[in-house]
């Protein structure tokens, strides 16, 4: 077996996990489709489904095409181990009722993706549970949730649609202090820009839907960290049954081979949009970790060692209506719910991850009407750009101008 962990990630998403020996030598991992695993020899199987011997039993449980996914993930995660789901939001719901019991006490933040917030809102307190949900901003108020006890402490970073960015290693030391899990939501980071366990969390959570499969045609969720938590979680999941398919399973492997390329690629062209579209006049505002002014850079600097990622948002002058007369002009953009993907994806969070909430709430959580998330994809930079820049400067020309907004665009623009 090579070290893999001596690897670079670059490395590690092409080799890892792909040290199996399958039938008559195929250097790709095949898609086992088979439901059950036989034995002929009884005493071999025992120990097989006690966990005593290597195999597979029964496909609910793992299956040879998962496994060389679960795999590459650890490896990348630099974790003992890892599990996987059938989707991310299965991942963080198996390992949220996995670790929290009633009279146990989470504190996280309001800016989680909106599944998590759902089960933060509508499920656990069902079951007697205390969620402390914290202004994402406002560390201190994070702190002090910790310090009023804590068992289950959990995190995403950068955020949801506005790139917040949390201090992942001050939080977690906190909150160890006071014996919690701490929990990170990794996907929009990915582990080629951030490694949440090296930062002091214990488990490390992913929807490789997003940028681990990086071509939105596979669902799946996975869970990287400490050994034992990662059994429990497994052990609740494979009862529960919310199995990652082996036919995904090939398609997200398949994709992350090409991860650390991609990444590379997102996290400059993300870069370079960003900076680009702050002087244009019908954008007010750019939400990136990667800018200067960005209040959360200095800490995205030291724990984004990889780069800020490939998701930002803007924010339009005037109303919705201009959002609407906006999106439809890009080109190179899918309008659509996912990200992370080879295409561009544009999405507001009024018809997207935030349409479940009134404006009001939208606004209370710091997502303006006008607010646009752009998840760059794989495309060449400088088409990317000149998108954006036809259709803004479309936008701008075409505007009623009862409804206010920017400053007029200087002739010869566009
Ligand atoms: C999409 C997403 C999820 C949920 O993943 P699914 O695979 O859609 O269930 C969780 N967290 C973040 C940050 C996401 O973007």
């Amino acid at each position: 077996m090579r070290d893999e962990a001596r690897d670079t990630r670059a490395t590690q998403a092409v080799w890892a996990g792909e040290g199996t020996t399958f039938m008559e030598g195929a250097t790709q991992v095949p898609v086992v489709h088979s439901v059950s695993f036989g034995y002929d020899d009884l005493e071999h199987w025992r120990a097989v489904a006690l966990g005593e011997a290597e195999g597979h039993i029964y496909g609910r449980n793992t299956n040879p095409t998962v496994r060389v996914f679960e795999e590459k993930l650890r490896v990348l995660e630099g974790a003992a181990a890892a599990t996987s789901f059938a989707t991310g939001m299965a991942a963080i719901s198996n390992t949220l009722f996995t670790l929290l019991s009633p009279r146990d006490r989470v504190v996280s933040v309001k800016d989680t993706y909106g599944g998590t917030n759902k089960i933060f809102t509508e499920f656990l307190p069902r079951f007697d549970i205390d969620v402390e949900l914290c202004d994402t901003n406002d560390e201190a108020a994070i702190l002090a949730a910790i310090d009023a006890g804590v068992d289950v402490l959990y995190l995403e970073s950068p955020t949801n649609p506005t790139c917040k960015v949390l201090d992942i290693e001050t939080l977690a030391r906190r909150a160890k202090g006071h014996g919690a899990t701490v929990v990170v939501d990794n996907t929009f980071a990915t582990p080629i820009n951030q490694h949440p366990l090296e930062l002091g969390a214990d488990l490390v959570v992913h929807s490789a839907t997003k940028y681990l499969g990086g071509h939105a045609d596979a669902l799946g969720g996975v869970l990287a960290g400490d050994a034992d938590l990662v059994r429990a979680v497994y052990h609740f999941r494979e009862i529960n049954g919310a199995t990652l398919h082996p036919e995904a399973a090939y398609l997200l492997l398949r994709g992350m081979k090409t991860l650390a390329l991609r990444i590379e690629r997102q996290n400059a062209t993300a870069l370079a949009i960003a900076r680009h579209l702050r002087e244009h006049p019908l954008v007010e505002r750019v939400f990136y970790p990667g800018l200067e002014d960005h209040p959360g850079h200095d800490v995205a600097t030291r724990q984004m060692p990889g780069g800020y990622g490939g998701m930002l948002s803007f924010v339009l002058h005037g109303d919705f209506d201009t959002v609407a007369r906006f999106l439809p002009r890009l080109r190179l953009a899918h309008r659509a719910a996912n990200l992370g993907a080879v295409e561009t994806v544009v999405a507001p969070p009024r018809t997207g991850s935030h349409v479940e909430l009134t404006a009001e709430e939208r606004a209370a959580m710091g997502i303006p009407e006008t607010l646009v998330r752009y998840s760059c994809g794989i495309e060449d930079p400088s088409d990317l750009i000149a998108d954006l820049d036809a259709a803004l400067d479309a936008t701008a020309r075409d505007r009623k101008p009862e409804r206010g907004g920017p400053p007029t665009l200087a002739p010869g623009r566009g």
